[in-house]
């Protein structure tokens, strides 16, 4: 149990406050933003939220009036943030991770806070509020908002839901635990829509999204007797589907759906050029490790990585790893 009273004092101390989470941001670090955001306005307290990254368009319920989410350089730049007192970093402890807002925090004088449960750990200079045996960020936030006396309003309660539904997969990946559901009864009975919310993030798909689900899916291939799946998203794929990169979210799922999978990787190439993967485990190979290799990370079940190289190579670098990590002996043999 994480002791907030750094945070706390922080609140007690300070005024204007600077938010932040990773880029590619998903719900819990979406959700975290919001929840945490309502905390301190509920405190009185001047928040900004700035983001690396826009935010996808299936998460708009989070912000209906379009007037947290924030996006660094777009939106703001440097000089509107000079006022900023503290700073509050959700979801994350990686410089990598927090793209271009990785200048601003690095720039950042006053007290930084991370509030996180990822395994991968960088120094960034920050107090670390950390517990890696949460399910979500979100559930830390609650505790935050318990631990400071705020109030689970309904937008507040709806952030925390999204951040813990979708960082559990909606409550079936092995970090779902029984307080996980505890803590999703006291959101719902606070007031949020937990059929409302599955409907935004479900049955709201673009035509494009679902089109790219489809190909995604046909080009699926099995290495290793079906022990490593993979499947990659080029630009092209987005252009002709008509899917934006946000799309690809949660897609990389698929690949460890198929029977006798251990590890299943979702390559994608970037606009800004270099490819995104994402690896998943389904038997306890750890996926921060792997994604470490080559200067990612995450958590054991989950982690992501990015390289510089075309797609080809990324795939090739990638599947060398995974494959000495199955199986040593027949590693060299395989590639
Ligand atoms: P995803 O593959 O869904 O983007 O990420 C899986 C998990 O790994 C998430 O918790 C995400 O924050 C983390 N992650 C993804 N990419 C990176 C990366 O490049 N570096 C680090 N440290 N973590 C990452
Ligand atoms: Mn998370």
């Amino acid at each position: 149990m994480i002791d907030w009273t750094p945070l706390a004092d922080l609140v007690e101390k300070y005024d204007r406050f600077l938010l932040t989470t990773h880029i590619r941001p998903d719900g819990d670090a979406l959700g975290s933003e919001v929840g945490m955001a309502g905390l301190l306005r509920q405190k009185g307290k001047d928040v900004k939220v700035v983001n690396a990254s826009r935010t996808p368009p299936r998460y708009d319920y989070l912000d209906p009036d379009g007037d947290l989410f924030t996006i660094y350089p777009d939106q703001v730049n440097a000089a509107d943030l000079a006022d900023r007192e503290v700073a509050i970093i959700l979801d994350l402890s990686a410089w990598k991770q927090l793209g271009d807002v990785a200048d601003v925090i690095r720039a950042f004088k006053g007290p930084k806070v991370v509030v996180d449960h990822h395994v991968s750990q960088d120094d960034l200079g920050a107090i670390f509020l950390k517990d890696t045996t949460a399910e979500a960020t979100g559930t830390l936030v609650m505790q935050a908002v318990k631990a400071l006396g705020g109030t689970f309003t309904k937008e507040v309660s709806t952030g925390l839901l999204t951040a813990i539904a979708m960082d559990t997969g909606w409550f079936a990946h092995p970090n779902t635990k029984p307080s996980t559901l505890r803590s999703v009864a006291e959101l719902i009975e606070a007031g949020a829509d937990i059929n409302g919310i599955h409907r935004d993030l479900f049955e709201r798909n673009t035509l494009g999204r679902v089109k790219l689900m489809g190909e995604t899916l046909a080009s699926l291939q099995t290495e290793m007797d079906g022990r490593i799946a993979y499947t990659a998203i080029s630009r092209e794929d987005l252009e002709r589907t008509g899917a934006i990169a946000a799309d690809s979210e949660d897609l990389v799922d698929y690949t460890v759906s198929l029977r006798g999978v251990e590890v299943g990787v979702l390559f994608i190439e970037q606009a800004r050029g270099g490819v995104k993967a994402s690896l998943r485990s389904r038997t306890g190979l750890d996926c921060a490790k792997l994604a470490g290799l080559l200067g990612g990370g995450g958590h054991r079940a989950a982690a992501g990585l990015t390289l510089a190289d075309d797609l080809p190579t990324s795939i090739e670098r990638v599947l060398a790893i995974v494959r000495s990590a199955l199986d040593p002996a027949t590693a060299g043999a395989q590639s």
